[in-house]
């Protein structure tokens, strides 16, 4: 590490505050700015010399933008340092028993995701609002704050000073937020309170919520919540913990219940309660040490379009994607955002450099939900979708009243080059990267999904390619032969035949044995299966009557490749077979392990709570969220871990 690559991270880091804070743009994730804060703090602690003073680990990062309205604070306003894993809490609690001796009381509150504001009361009447800003000054947003609702009813015997946050409800984000105009509620908070017309603010309904009452004579951080609550002011919910696994476990629940309150939560935050021992623990320039925030993973950020393209899927649909400016969000960096179709393209309007808001969510492949109409160049164009295939130059056509286009040419290159991308990635066949695929297409090698088993032949053409040595070749053309002795339902779902995906083909080899099988089926037998249904059976017979799936099961069997089904012997006599099972919260091993077993025992797993659903399992049977009151509702048998670990024999 040299001065140099330091003071550029500092610069960095001072750019991305200045745009969250000031311009209340993310132009990164929380968690990749915590992460790069982390990486300068390092370097300071090596080398005490280097150390700028406009360093962003030295202050909170500072939203004024007029000096004119700022006002000093009575004590600093700190921030939070800020966390993403259970390690770091563990350490935290430690050091906090170092201080307190075993198991002292910790709070864990919600980490409202708006903006913090200072406000001072005098008979239980506004006189004074200020933004946190540097820490040390604020912004005077007296004006707004004195037209919200929230204070008409605090105790007239409050005079004092009160901490919390401004924050837009989830439903006034959405009301106000048709156009996808902004990334989030919380920018929309930091620039509604200091919007300097006061008619406008009104109509955006703040809310605030307290978690601080200055200097207050309670010894324990939790009574001044209750005392906050007992004047008027709207608090959150709060966790009372004595020892860590409960700080873990409200940390938790916090995270689990998040998405069914009225407000954005981002993390959560844990304060020693004793206030005694907060001096003694002492602050950072930046932060308290007897607070930490543990912040949950960031679904949604903002970055630059750099392009607009359209591919060719292995059906012919062309999809419009966006090159993005790499950003990390959700623990990977993404570049690519899918646009869906034409006609999602043509509402949305995204344009070439422009900023836009995507987001992860459950999803796979990052979405694009919005555009950042303020920061658009006023100079820039619409994106006009293509008339002919940009693969194959064929004129592209629509499919009845269907909004999509699509490429007709059955012998595309981007639709072959998808088809086996698509099966190779089903088959788990690791070891290819799209652009080997193409190549190998380019060069004539690669005409359709066979031609994958006849590269064996072909090592000396794979050696050309510069990506390939002696072992991956080895490797690859392993797990290509392996693939022939897969379960014929994963054979069936990579054949990427229209309606049937691998959920599909789990089901439908269930109940039958080969692929022969399969494509003997009636159109009555197929709507009958589960999830195909009588609208898509007529589809699904297509397809497998088609010339080119024949002859490409036919030439796959040539090949040696397996097209007969697993049978799971479990099955006949699982007490679970056939039931459904929807599981939500946190359990003691990882959902995924407990879906599997589900399934292999013959069970189902379902992602919402329905009428048809068997159990709902939960290991907090009394909470009030919304899959218990509908199981509740339903009458649907809620069951927690250790019951289900008995279903599937664990225990
Ligand atoms: P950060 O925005 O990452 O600097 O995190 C610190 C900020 O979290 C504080 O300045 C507060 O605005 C905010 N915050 C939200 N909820 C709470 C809470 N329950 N207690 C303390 N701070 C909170
Ligand atoms: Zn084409």
């Amino acid at each position: 590490m040299d001065r140099r690559t330091y003071n550029k991270l500092v610069d960095d880091l001072i750019k991305y505050s200045d745009s969250y804070y000031k311009a209340n743009i993310s132009l990164i994730s929380d968690q990749q700015f915590d992460f790069m804060l982390k990486q300068a703090e390092q370097i300071e602690k090596e080398h005490p010399d280097w150390l700028r003073l406009d360093s962003p680990t030295q202050t909170p990062g500072s939203d004024i933008v007029n000096f004119d309205k700022s006002n000093v604070h009575d004590h600093p306003m700190l921030s939070l340092e800020n966390t993403y894993n259970e390690d770091d809490v563990t350490k935290w609690y430690q050091k906090m028993e170092e201080v307190t001796g075993p198991n002292p009381e910790v709070v864990v509150e919600c980490k409202f995701d708006g903006t913090s504001a200072s406000i001072h009361f005098s008979h239980g009447k506004v006189i004074k609002a200020l933004t946190r800003g540097s820490g040390i000054v604020g912004e005077d947003i007296t004006m707004n704050v004195l037209s919200m609702d929230e204070f008409y009813f605090i105790k007239s015997t409050f005079n004092g000073e009160c901490r919390g946050e401004m924050i837009m409800s989830k439903d006034e984000f959405k009301r106000l937020n048709q156009d996808n105009k902004y990334a989030n509620a919380r920018n929309l908070t930091s620039g509604t309170i200091k919007l300097l017309d006061v008619e406008e603010f009104k109509k955006r309904n703040l809310w605030f919520y307290a978690y601080w009452l200055e200097d207050s004579k309670n010894l324990r951080h939790s009574d001044d919540l209750e005392l906050l609550k007992k004047m008027g002011f709207r608090t959150g919910k709060y966790y009372l913990c004595h020892s860590l696994k409960e700080v873990l476990d409200a940390i938790g629940d916090i995270e689990k219940i998040k998405s069914e309150l009225p407000i954005e939560i981002d993390g959560a935050v844990m304060k020693l309660n004793e206030k005694r021992y907060w001096e003694e623990l002492g602050s950072t320039a930046k932060y308290p040490r007897y607070a930490k925030a543990y912040k949950y993973q960031q679904e949604s950020c903002e970055t630059k379009v750099l392009s607009v393209d359209f591919q060719v899927g292995r059906s012919g649909k062309i999809t419009p994607v966006a090159s993005l400016e790499p950003v990390f969000i959700d623990g990977s960096t993404i570049s690519r955002a899918t646009l869906n179709n034409v006609e999602f393209l043509k509402q949305i309007d995204v344009r070439v450099d422009d900023i836009v808001y995507i987001e992860k969510a459950a999803a796979i492949i990052p979405k694009i939900i919005g555009v950042n109409l303020e920061k658009r160049d006023p100079k820039s164009f619409m994106v006009i979708p293509p008339t002919k295939c940009p693969e194959c130059g064929s004129e592209l056509t629509k499919k009845g009243d269907r909004v999509d286009l699509f490429c007709p040419n059955d012998k595309c290159p981007g639709r072959i080059i998808d088809k086996i991308s698509y099966y190779t990635h089903i088959l788990e066949i690791d070891g290819f990267g799209d652009e080997v695929i193409e190549r190998l297409h380019y060069l004539g090698y690669l005409n359709s999904i066979c031609d994958l088993y006849t590269l064996k032949d072909k090592r000396e053409i794979l050696i050309c390619l510069d990506r390939f040595g002696e072992k991956s070749i080895d490797k690859l053309l392993n797990n290509i032969e392996e693939s022939k002795s897969l379960p014929a339902e994963k054979l069936l779902a990579a054949l990427g035949i229209k309606g049937i995906g691998v959920k599909i083909a789990k089901i439908i080899m269930k109940k039958h044995q080969t692929i022969d099988e399969i494509r003997n089926l009636s159109f009555d037998d197929l709507a009958q299966i589960d999830g195909i249904g009588v609208i898509k059976a007529s589809d699904v017979k297509h397809e497998l009557e088609k010339e080119e799936t024949i002859s490409l099961i036919e030439s796959l069997k040539q090949f040696g490749v397996n097209m007969v089904a697993t049978k799971n012997e479990t099955y006949e006599n699982s007490s679970i077979k056939d039931k459904s099972f929807c599981i939500t919260g946190a359990l003691s091993m990882s959902r995924k392990d407990y879906e599997l077993l589900i399934e292999k025992n013959g069970g189902k797993n379902v992602s919402g709570v329905t009428s048809k659903t068997s159990y709902l399992v939960t290991n907090d049977k009394t909470s009030g969220s919304n899959k218990n009151k509908k199981a509740q509702e339903l009458g649907i048998a809620i069951i927690d871990e250790n019951e289900l670990r008995k279903m599937l024999n664990l225990d």
